[in-house]
């Protein structure tokens, strides 16, 4: 017989192709050093449907976290379009997948594709993990818990607090949810007011909690800075793109200082200091970026799939390095 020739440790990442995985393909994490496990025909497969899922730092996040706990488990990225979904989950459930999480574009054309979802995911109207049980696929949105891990890491206890969210989109519904689920009192700003309504009439139906909109301007700002006590910029306004186009903008307007009692959450973690920060940091103001509830939302994740808890500091650092700076 013929030995199989070794192959050479490699790392996931969210450019890896993961076809040529065979049982003697030895996985590392992205750190470049540290090895997961050899992949076997015992190895438990995760991973994250996306697209594009190229720039995703979760395959790095888990596959260190599976490292650092020596589990012979295993995260791979799955560039599917959306016309393909409903094929890929099928592919979740019939290639025995022990869950995925789901990216942008899929979170919400995910939930009629469930058998079951939580009463996060069903609030929310998105889901961004696959929990597989006994071959029934249940969706559970970990991005509300992973933000509200975060906020309180940070020392924020939401209940009671006035809070501004500003933006009405996907991740601005996980952090309205969150927010009225641990008893905050939210007020939602967006650009396209309509949208902020909308959220307001969707989540007033699966949770209670004060929740009021306004249009993300001037003068709404004005009248609410004053009493609030915690401001999320769940915008894209500030997020690094491809060319660095946005990345100095803030939702924040200039002509109004920011509150200085209040924590400045901005759910960018790209680049590390946005400019909604930087305001909040001038008049003396604490400020948050996103990378606690990328974190976070991927340790709730792991925790869920494999009933073990997650090792958050590895997980931290494996994105940071990720990203570019850690
Ligand atoms: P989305 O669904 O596309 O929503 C974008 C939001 O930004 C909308 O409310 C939109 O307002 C607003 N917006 C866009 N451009 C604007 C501008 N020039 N001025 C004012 N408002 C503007 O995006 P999403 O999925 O919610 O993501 C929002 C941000 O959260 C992104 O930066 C994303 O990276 C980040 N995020 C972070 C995490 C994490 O783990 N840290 C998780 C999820 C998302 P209109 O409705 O008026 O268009």
């Amino acid at each position: 017989m013929i030995p199989p020739t070794p192959q050479q440790p490699r790392e996931i990442t969210g450019h890896t192709r993961v076809t040529g995985v065979s049982g003697h393909t030895r996985v590392t994490a992205v750190t470049g050093h540290t090895r997961v496990t050899g992949v076997t025909g015992h190895t438990r497969v995760t991973g994250v449907i996306g697209w594009p899922v190229e720039h995703s730092v979760s395959p790095a996040m888990h596959n260190a976290a599976y490292a650092a706990l020596g589990l012979d488990w295993c995260y791979l990225p799955f560039p599917v379009p959306p016309d393909s979904l409903p094929e890929a989950i099928a592919g979740v459930r019939a290639l025995g997948l022990a869950g995925v999480n789901v990216t942008v574009p899929h979170k919400e054309a995910l939930l009629p594709l469930m058998d079951e979802l939580t009463p996060a995911a069903a609030a929310v109207g998105a889901a961004n993990t696959v929990i597989v049980q006994d071959a029934r696929l249940i969706g559970h949105n970990t991005d509300a818990g992973g933000f509200l891990r975060a906020l309180r890491e940070a020392g924020c206890e939401p209940v009671g607090i006035p809070a501004l969210v500003l933006g009405a989109g996907g991740a601005a519904r996980a952090v309205v949810y969150a927010l009225l689920d641990a008893g905050a009192e939210v007020t939602i700003l967006n650009r396209t007011v309509a949208r902020a309504v909308a959220l307001v009439r969707d989540l007033s139906r699966g949770v209670d909690g004060a929740v009021g909109a306004a249009p993300l301007g001037l003068d709404a700002l004005r009248a609410l800075a004053p009493r609030a006590r915690l401001v999320v910029n769940a915008t894209s306004v500030g997020m690094w793109r491809a060319g660095g186009a946005e990345a100095d903008g803030s939702p924040w307007p200039e002509a109004l200082p920011f509150p200085v009692d209040a924590l400045a959450y901005d759910l960018v973690y790209n680049p590390r200091e946005t400019a909604f920060m930087r305001q909040a940091r001038a008049v003396g103001a604490r400020a948050i970026n996103g990378l606690g509830m990328l974190v976070h939302q991927g340790a709730e994740a792991f925790e869920r799939w494999t009933g073990v808890a997650a090792p958050v500091d590895v997980m931290a650092q494996a994105c940071a390095r990720a990203l570019g700076g850690g």
